[in-house]
């Protein structure tokens, strides 16, 4: 039986696993962080779920619609609301007509859906891959506790920056291949998480509200009814614009990196915002694909059956990244047919 190793265990990782597995090849995944999930990112504060990654899922196709329903009905995915404000120089604007549809999230975080997908996966966590090289027809892959892992073929999932380091000398021999990857560019986020006093008067009005034209802010949400079900202080999810992101990549302190987002939030939300009870700051250098590929996945099979997955490569954003692990497991298989 062939061995496939996939690199990452976010979206696109983890449906391209499950699929390898439903035909029969030894699949094991390998992810640097200690959870799954990657960048469907939540975090367990104060009692609750706050999710500082992807902050809700879109469906647009009917495949990726009938993912969706099933973990609906399995109570995993829920719909959140149908409408996200938006605020401009001239004033807070609810959606129009056309901008109101399903946006969905999970009762218990938005990491519940990669643990679900992991459940019969093999999975090593808090594993970095850090280089790649070929012995005796295999792939041999380094971790980054110099331990070695043999693969007869890899799907990796790594946003392409992360992916050159590892792979771009062993891909010499594939320059079109490199040449694709390195054309794709990602833009940063910072990303505050923040809790306010109960009591706090928090508008009904909204629960999401999308930021136009602001230099520093470019979303902000009331992340605690996602849960309503839990009797909690009011959570909001602030994220920076791409520039704002830029500016602060390489400040040391997160804190000052992230505190004119609360600031800005008190201008022109409500003066509150800038005095939260707690609140922690995550920075994200790879975020968002500025621009993806445009192709579901990327493979090659010279020096040895290799894809890439992603939403970089089929579309930037969740339902992009698992159809990029769907057609990432389809290629794969047809290279080891
Ligand atoms: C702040 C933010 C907000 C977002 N909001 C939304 C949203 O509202 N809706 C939406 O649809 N999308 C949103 N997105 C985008 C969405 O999160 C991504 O499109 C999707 O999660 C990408 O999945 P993926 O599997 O392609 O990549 P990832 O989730 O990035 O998975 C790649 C995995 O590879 C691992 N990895 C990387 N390097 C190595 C290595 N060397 N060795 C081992 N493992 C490695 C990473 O740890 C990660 O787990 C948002 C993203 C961010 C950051």
């Amino acid at each position: 039986m062939k061995d496939v190793v996939i690199i990452g265990a976010g979206l696109a990782g983890l449906v391209c696993a499950q699929q390898l597995k439903h035909s029969g090849l030894n699949v094991s995944i390998v992810e640097k962080s200690g959870g799954v999930g990657g960048r469907m990112a939540t975090r367990r504060l104060q009692g609750t779920w706050v999710d500082h990654g992807a902050q809700y899922i879109t469906v647009r196709s009917d495949g990726f619609g009938r993912f969706i329903h099933k973990l609906q009905e399995a109570g995993i995915v829920q719909q959140w609301t149908r409408s996200v404000h938006r605020l401009t120089p001239d004033g807070l604007f609810p959606p129009s007509a056309d901008e109101m549809y399903p946006r969905y999230t999970c009762p218990t975080g938005m990491t519940s859906i990669a643990k679900h997908l992991a459940a019969d996966q093999k999975v090593t966590s808090n594993t970095r891959i850090v280089s790649a090289n070929l012995q005796d027809r295999k792939w041999r892959l380094t971790t980054e506790d110099r331990g070695q892992i043999v693969a007869d073929a890899i799907v990796s999932t790594m946003p392409a920056p992360q992916f050159l380091p590892v792979f771009e000398a062993v891909l010499a021999p594939a320059p079109a291949f490199l040449k694709a990857v390195k054309s794709v560019k990602f833009s940063p986020n910072i990303t505050i998480m923040a809790g306010y006093p109960k009591g706090t008067p928090v508008s009904t009005e909204w629960k999401a509200i999308r930021c136009v034209d602001d230099p520093i802010l470019s979303w902000v949400s009331h992340d605690s009814t996602k849960h309503p079900q839990e009797i909690t202080q009011p959570i909001f999810v602030l994220q920076s614009t791409r520039e704002f992101a830029r500016k602060t990549l390489e400040e040391i302190n997160l804190e000052k990196a992230g505190q004119p987002l609360l600031n800005q939030a008190s201008q022109l939300l409500a003066t509150w915002f800038s005095k939260p009870e707690w609140w922690q700051v995550h920075r994200w250098r790879y975020a968002l694909v500025e621009e993806a590929l445009g192709v579901a996945c990327l493979s090659t099979e010279v020096p040895l059956p290799l894809v890439c997955a992603g939403d970089w490569c089929a579309g930037s954003n969740l339902e992009g990244a698992y159809q990029s692990g769907l057609a990432a497991a389809a290629a794969l298989l047809e290279m080891l047919a």
